[in-house]
């Protein structure tokens, strides 16, 4: 579901979690979810990486062995704004993602700029 979002509800959405601290769920579906878009501009892949890296740091903030998850938390957050800043303006841009059968519903993956999908995995229709 959230892989069909458009980018000023991914926007809403990476905002909302500043007021769920520690939902680390939320931020992994919204982390996948984004990926696609940080290839629309230097700018925002950066800030999706930057975002990715944060939330990865918050995991293992939270594991026993970890460090200061609430300082982890912020930052992550500082860079779930700046990636909603950044997606906000694109409005009701949607990435366009395979629906052919896989082993667990339909693919998903990002389409390219033609159109295919380059899932390595493969498909259930593929002759
Ligand atoms: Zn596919």
């Amino acid at each position: 579901m959230t892989l069909s979002m458009t980018a000023a509800q991914l926007a809403d959405a990476l905002e909302r979690t500043g007021h769920a601290p520690h939902n680390t769920g939320a931020l992994s579906m919204l982390d996948e979810a984004t990926i696609a878009f940080g290839a629309k501009s230097a700018e925002l892949g950066e800030a999706q990486r930057r975002f990715a890296d944060a939330r990865i740091a918050h995991l293992h903030a939270l594991a026993p062995s970890g460090g200061d998850t609430d300082d982890a938390w912020r930052q992550a957050m500082q860079a779930a704004r700046r990636l909603a800043a950044l997606l906000r303006p694109l409005g009701d841009a949607r990435i366009a993602r395979c629906t052919r059968p896989a082993g667990w519903g339909p693919c998903g993956l990002p389409l390219d700029e033609d159109g295919e999908c380059r899932s390595a995995i493969g498909h259930l229709d593929t002759p």
